[in-house]
């Protein structure tokens, strides 16, 4: 018999469930007990779901009410000091405020989840660290999944990653110290989850897909030597690329089986069969967690069939990795075109395509076959599919060699040209480009997509928002304008509706970050631009003003990115497809007379796989695509780019090879560590470091602004530098980004004068 189980499902609810009855804790509209009655709820549907669909285990510690990192921070009783929560059972207000801050304290740091979307809660650590068990809130949904008579398998996150997850503040402090004494109290847990009775416990180390030093790879031996005995079997979970090279310190930790992400690295199949312990299970990850398309079930069984007899029952068979990372069901996509959606699973769905796959394997494919044929078909009429394929894409691709990617001339030649046409002074202003997002702006985008509102009404209503928007930096005296982005609800959903090969769910929601979901696109077929989707805005608002406006694209890197992305070609393909379109547009723009195009990449680091030694890979398409989009463009032509982080040391190579005429990023919160890059790797183009923190409702002064415009200055000479807020205005109100703009634009008055001196 071979076991199907998952490694976490979706905790948001199909309808968001989770999110709304937080929001409404969080307001006061609801007590304590009816969120905690939703959070059931949705574990009980979850739970049922597992079940009928015949799985070995129901899952349980993959719910969180806000973030499952955070959650293993209270388990342990590693709440950070400076909350004074030390040694105390937390109240649900408490736990909130470790993720959200109070009035005393700032929330926890946020990062990424690995390559994903999904972002955690840092735990911060430090010699005060004392763990302690805290186990009330796990124990109680492990009763629950038991008083339910199904099987359970508990998930942890392990120690390790946890650790090497976490930050400490404290100089010279070294996490690892910290294992001995978390492993206790994961030894502990572990023997309480014996005593209920239960068989598997999934110990996740994420980590070791990651590139690790020997410290971190010997942390893996301390800490399970630390948990061999008094437990339940661990199965330890890796997933999001392949662990193959640390096979032999693997194999020897003391556990109990290994499960594998199959979908990202399906080469890692054969030297686990070659390694595997006599006595573990193998859990193949065959069926994609992180991406939303229909698995072709025949070519997945090919690859099972001759595992499963080659294990026999120790062959175990799951999701790449957790489906946190794909919407619930696609049950309620009554607009999804019906063949796309034929071709598409979320997590409901790929339930059912375990249960079919462990019939096939211990029944023969001929017990499932209509199930099978469904896939084939599916499968063949997505190959074949003139909605996937556009023959003058791929002609265009082909082509694509005798495209140029590089500009006309070298920046240095082009930097005069541009300031003969721009003419802008020293420490030009400028903003990134969104404005305010206000209730009126939204409800006419609203309005308008319900089809209250007609075209010609809404454009009208748009106008208004620009000719406000032009006039507002007029008064402010900026130098390059933008038309605010007011059509705009999102920089990707809004160029993605006007390309083809992209497809919108109305449900695909997935969590980003405690009740904050994201619906990211589907880009399911060959993209391109059929007609012109900025030029009307743009030109619009240059109508209005004798200044340059900026025309604002998102770029390919990020279109990819935040999109779920097909899985018939490869990302870097799609990728230039975008730049294709992008490159459209650019040209258009141009030729309408729009004399600065900024191409925004704010994901464009967090593209960088996992692994190192595939990042020179990564980078060199990903600059590709960007600058295809960009080559077009006369040397008169001023191209920026923006990236809102600061974290650009180990890619600055690739950011210059960019070849943006400006580019603006992030640095208020960080000013030193970007500019020390910067400066010593002497980054030829123009830039402007964000001055002022967008995220944050306070009004930044002069002064603080001109401290860091004056270190920036050190680095970087100044007839290179411009002045700017670190990211778009859309969250922003207006009366305080006046302020703020009205401070920003008299730093550049004060420098100029002072220079001028
Ligand atoms: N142009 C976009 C804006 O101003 C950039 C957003 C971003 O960097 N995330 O809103
Ligand atoms: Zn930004």
């Amino acid at each position: 018999m071979t076991t199907a189980h998952i490694l976490g499902y979706p905790r948001i609810g199909a309808k968001r469930e989770l999110k709304f009855a937080l929001e409404s804790f969080w307001q006061g509209n609801s007590s304590i007990q009816e969120l905690e009655a939703t959070g059931s709820q949705l574990r009980h549907l979850n739970w049922q779901k597992q079940e009928s669909a015949g799985l070995a285990f129901v899952s349980v510690g993959d719910f969180s009410y806000y973030d499952h990192v955070l959650d293993h921070t209270v388990l342990f009783g590693a709440a950070p000091a400076r909350f004074g929560l030390a040694g105390k059972v937390l109240a649900p207000t408490d736990y909130f405020s470790l993720a959200r801050g109070n009035a005393s304290q700032p929330a926890s740091e946020m990062t990424k989840w690995f390559d994903t979307n999904y972002h955690y809660l840092v735990p911060e650590l430090g010699p005060e660290t004392a763990f302690s068990a805290n186990a009330h809130e796990l124990l109680v949904q492990v009763d629950e999944a038991l008083a339910t008579g199904s099987s359970v398998k508990p998930t942890l996150l392990g120690p390790v990653s946890y650790l090497y997850l976490s930050k400490s503040r404290a100089e010279g402090f070294d996490r690892v110290s910290l294992l001995p004494s978390l492993c206790a109290q994961y030894a502990a847990l572990l023997a309480e989850l014996k005593y209920r009775g239960i068989e598997w416990v999934q110990i996740d180390e994420p980590i070791l897909t990651l590139d690790l030093n020997a410290q971190w790879l010997e942390a893996f031996e301390h800490a399970y030597a630390r948990i061999r005995d008094d437990r339940p079997k661990l199965l330890l979970a890796t997933y999001f690329d392949h662990v193959a090279r640390y096979i032999p310190s693997i194999i020897s930790l003391p556990v109990d089986g290994i499960h594998i992400d199959l979908v990202r690295a399906p080469e890692q199949l054969k030297p686990w069969l070659h390694a595997l312990p006599s006595h573990w299970v193998l859990s193949a990850g065959v069926v994609d967690g992180r991406n939303i398309w229909r698995n072709n079930l025949n070519e997945t069984l090919d690859i099972l069939e001759p595992v499963s007899a080659l294990l026999g029952d120790r062959l175990w068979i799951a999701p790449s990795c957790s489906l946190l990372h794909v919407p619930v069901t696609l049950d309620h996509e009554t607009k999804l075109d019906s063949e796309i959606k034929s071709w598409l699973a979320f997590a409901d769905e790929k339930l059912i395509e375990l249960q079919v796959l462990v019939k096939a394997l211990d029944e023969g494919r001929d017990a499932v076959s209509d199930a099978l044929s469904q896939s084939y078909h599916a499968a063949v009429t997505r190959s074949t599919s003139s909605r996937v394929h556009a023959s003058e894409v791929s002609k265009r691709l082909e082509k694509l060699h005798e495209v140029d990617a590089d500009r006309q001339s070298p920046f240095a030649a082009r930097r005069v040209i541009q300031q003969a046409e721009l003419k802008l002074p020293l420490l030009p202003t400028t903003t990134i480009g969104s404005f305010p997002q206000t209730a009126e702006i939204r409800a006419s985008r609203a309005a308008f997509k319900r089809g209250e509102l007609n075209e010609v009404q809404y454009i009208s209503d748009m106008q208004a928002n620009i000719r406000h928007a032009i006039k507002q930096q007029e008064f402010l005296g900026l130098d390059v304008l933008v038309h605010g982005e007011a059509e705009r609800n999102d920089m990707v959903e809004y160029f993605g509706e006007q390309l083809a090969g992209y497809a919108f769910t109305q449900n695909g929601w997935v969590q980003s970050y405690g009740s904050r979901c994201v619906k990211p696109p589907v880009i399911y077929g060959d993209v391109y631009r059929p007609l012109p989707m900025t030029v009307e805005a743009t030109t619009y608002a240059q109508s209005l003003t004798q200044k340059p406006v900026k025309g604002m694209l998102t770029g390919p890197v990020t279109m990819l990115q935040w999109s779920f992305v097909r899985n018939d070609q490869l990302r870097e393909t799609t990728a230039l497809q975008l730049a294709l379109a992008i490159r459209d547009e650019v040209a258009d723009l141009e030729k309408a007379g729009i004399s600065v195009i900024q191409i925004d990449e704010p994901a464009f680091r967090e593209g960088l796989p996992l692994q190192k030694a595939n990042w020179a890979h990564y980078l060199a398409w990903a600059v590709r695509a960007f600058k295809l989009s960009a080559s077009v463009a006369n040397d008169a032509t001023q191209i920026h780019t923006h990236m809102c982080y600061s974290e650009f040391n180990d890619i600055l190579p690739s950011i210059a090879a960019m070849d943006a005429d400006v580019i603006t990023i992030e640095t208020s919160r960080s000013a030193m560590e970007l500019l020390d890059g910067f400066g010593e790797f002497e980054y030829p183009n123009e830039i402007g470091p964000g001055v002022y923190d967008i995220h944050s409702p306070r009004v930044p002064t002069v002064e603080a602004m001109e401290k860091l415009m004056l270190r920036a200055m050190e680095v970087i000479p100044v007839e290179r530098l411009w002045i700017n807020p670190d990211c778009g205005l859309k969250t922003r109100a207006w009366p305080e980004t006046v302020t703020a703009l009205q401070n920003m634009v008299q730093v550049a008055r004060n420098l100029r004068a002072s220079l001028q001196q």
